[in-house]
């Protein structure tokens, strides 16, 4: 009789123990763990949990899936890119993946943006994006213009420079102070989208950049939709301003597209709300479909020239993985989807369902304001959520949302149905009526 020992772990229970012990996942402690839900497979608009359960997407995880997952034409792109290579560097080197998606970004984006530099990941493209300024004005003769100018409450990415320009409260300078180049912020933008900017809601950025152009090499700012920095989507009209401003004191303005870019906010980039065109414009998250990593740091003629004419006369950046024609092949065809169908109808619809869905929690107690943009839909608490018991009642639902601060957001696949859009929205309605009641 063979004896009746412990049971062997389950697939599932062994994963959970060798991640318990090794795994360190993003902004989280070794010691005090946040749970993890293990993940077998994720198909169209659905994650699924390898105990079975299904869950409608509200993530994108972390806004990049904007086709899903496991989409056919992805998935075939990158078979037959990996048919011919995976990879190659970009130094000495070119391919067709890496110079069909410059083409395309060049084709897209404003006309004076010409020069497209690939990179690994968001945050590269963003220290990317501020080494180009630096390297331009020093080019330019202005070397002591080396700081940048940025609103409140923006993010930018947790490389050091990018956390520089991150919200000085909600970011992470006071952990890394001692070493961050010290940045200067204007108020985060007041008046909300849609709404006008007047002279006196930019006096204070007016002032600073007025004040300090001596020593700025550029503007910095997210297009609109202010996002892991608090959601916020702000008036098409203080961007405009903010171009004016920039051109005024001749300091260069970057616009980071990685969040808004690829119609997310109902424009193809959010920089067309106010019809302005960036120096320099950063892209990453959805230019693979969130496929695989990759970034692209976009620049002007006259940046490009200016650096390239001046001293050392090249720009000093060259990661290894940079172009990977794997991530460049998918990369296409999801651009290439994306224009393919009608998707500004499909950010409507969706723009259309989650006001439907979650304006009814305006007026459940501890909720502050619920906004919608595009396909980015927002309540904001007046409090902080907690965070495990909230994901844990999503996981419950059968909803993927993952919270963060006072604020609870979708912003789901755009392939994303009515009926999945409204579980997603009723899951959302359900929690936040149960964390008002808890009082948190
Ligand atoms: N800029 C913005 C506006 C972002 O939203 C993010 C990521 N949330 C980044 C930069 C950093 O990108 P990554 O996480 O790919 O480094």
């Amino acid at each position: 009789m063979p004896a009746d020992g412990p049971s062997p772990p389950t697939p599932s229970e062994r994963l959970l123990a060798l991640d318990a012990a090794h795994a360190w996942h993003p902004y989280t402690s070794t010691i005090d763990r946040d749970p993890v839900y293990p993940v077998r497979c994720a198909r169209g608009c659905e994650i699924e949990l390898l105990d079975g359960r299904r869950l409608v997407d509200g993530m994108s995880s972390w806004w990049c899936a904007i086709h899903g997952y496991g989409h056919p034409v992805l998935d075939a792109a990158a078979r037959d890119q990996l048919s011919r290579m995976s990879h190659v560097m970009f130094g000495g080197l070119t391919h067709a993946p890496a110079v069909d998606l410059i083409e395309r970004l060049v084709s897209l984006t404003p006309e004076p943006l010409q020069h497209v530099f690939l990179c690994d990941s968001g945050s590269v493209s963003v220290e990317v994006a501020m080494k180009m300024a630096l390297q331009y004005q020093q080019a330019a003769g202005q070397p002591s213009r080396a700081r940048f100018l940025t609103p409140r409450r923006g993010y930018h990415g947790d490389t050091f420079h990018a956390m520089s320009v991150c919200d000085p409260q909600t970011g992470m300078h006071h952990l890394f102070n001692r070493v961050l180049p010290q940045q200067l912020f204007a108020p985060a933008p007041a008046p909300a989208f849609g709404e006008p900017c007047t002279d006196a809601d930019m006096a204070a950025f007016s002032e600073l950049i007025e004040r300090n152009a001596d020593q700025l090499a550029a503007v910095i700012l997210e297009p609109i939709v202010q996002g892991a920095g608090g959601m916020r989507f702000y008036s098409a009209e203080y961007l405009a301003r903010a171009r004016a401003l920039c051109d005024r004191h001749g300091v260069l303005l970057i616009a980071d597209e990685i969040a808004t870019g690829f119609g997310r906010t109902g424009a193809l980039f959010a920089c067309e709300h106010a019809d302005i065109c960036p120096d320099i414009m950063t892209l990453g998250k959805a230019l693979t479909g969130g496929y695989l990593t990759l970034a692209a740091t976009l620049a002007t003629n006259r940046v490009a020239a200016t650096i390239s004419g001046g001293e050392p006369g090249v720009f000093m950046h060259g990661p290894t993985f940079m172009g990977n024609p794997l991530a460049c092949a998918v990369a296409n065809a999801s651009i290439d989807l994306l224009l393919s169908e009608d998707w500004r109808a499909k950010i409507q619809r969706i723009e259309a369902g989650l006001r439907q869905g979650l304006n009814r929690c305006r007026t459940l107690p501890g909720v502050v304001d619920v906004r919608v943009l595009g396909a980015i839909g927002v309540v904001e608490m007046q409090t902080r959520v907690a965070m495990r018991d909230v994901q844990r009642r999503f996981v419950e639902l059968g909803v993927w949302v993952r919270p963060f601060g006072r604020l609870i957001y979708l912003m789901p696949p755009f392939i994303i149905d009515d009926e999945q859009l409204r579980r997603l929205c009723d899951a959302t309605y359900r929690v936040v009526e149960e964390t008002s009641g808890d009082g948190h």
